[in-house]
């Protein structure tokens, strides 16, 4: 592998546990982590606080090339803190309204293009990289792509506890339209559009536990790269 260079791309539809086995995986070989999702859920908000719609293609690519955005932490398990311009967005960004925002802004060819070159520099030294479009757009020769599904049920479900846990509860039905509409954008839009690189590891997680993905994962990039994870 070129100068020991490691980038793993895990890409897949929302719900699908991309941010949990991505974390743990960077963990385990000791990588930063890279939550792609979170670029553009920070350029919708961005946009809301200056006023730009998230339908203005032109007004949101020129937002996106001065975006004052900056990760912190992020190696391996540490929590990664995404601040705008100083300020800790972290959780600002995860509210259901930017989850949809996050998808409208990113269905913009012009957009993607400004985001393309702020990923490949985030990514360069070495990443384990989660989104839609890491194996096929962004990192296209990265050393290891995972393609994560699940039942869109499945999904809902980890997505609900996971925005109950932060104290919102919403009903099930209510995620799973959400879900269903931001998946069918994300699959449908032409740039860049949600789907499995040709040499991805496709890994259906239903009925595996996250800790099986995870391990699963692991075990793919040893064998790939000759790599030992650290235990912990
Ligand atoms: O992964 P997360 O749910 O945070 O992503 C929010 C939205 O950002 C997705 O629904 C998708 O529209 C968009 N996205 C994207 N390409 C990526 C990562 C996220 O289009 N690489």
């Amino acid at each position: 592998m070129a100068a020991g260079r490691l980038r793993v791309t895990i890409d897949g539809p929302a719900g699908a546990g991309k941010s949990t086995v991505a974390s743990r995986v960077a963990a385990a070989f000791g990588l930063p982590k890279l939550d792609t999702g979170a670029i553009y859920r920070t350029l919708a908000l961005f946009a809301r606080r200056e006023g730009v719609d998230w339908d203005d293609e032109a007004g949101l690519a020129a937002l996106a090339a001065r975006m004052p955005l900056a990760f912190e932490g992020g190696v391996g398990e540490a929590p990664l803190r995404v601040r705008l311009a100083g300020e800790d967005v972290s959780a600002a960004i995860r509210t259901p309204e930017l989850s949809q925002g996050a998808s409208l802004v990113s269905r913009h060819p012009a957009v993607r293009a400004a985001l393309l070159p702020v990923q490949r520099r985030l990514a360069e030294g070495g990443v384990v990289a989660e989104g839609r479009d890491l194996g096929t757009v962004v990192l296209p020769d990265a050393e290891v792509k995972i393609f994560l599904t699940a039942s869109a049920e499945e999904r809902a479900r980890r997505r609900r506890a996971e925005l109950s846990a932060r104290g919102e509860d919403q009903p099930l039905e209510r995620v799973l339209a959400e879900q269903a509409e931001r998946d069918e954008r994300d699959e449908r839009r032409a740039a860049a559009p949600l789907r499995a690189a040709g040499d991805a590891v496709v890994i259906d997680t239903d009925g595996r536990t996250l800790e099986q993905v995870v391990e699963r994962v692991i075990e793919e990039v040893a064998r790939r790269t000759g790599r030992s994870p650290r235990r912990g």
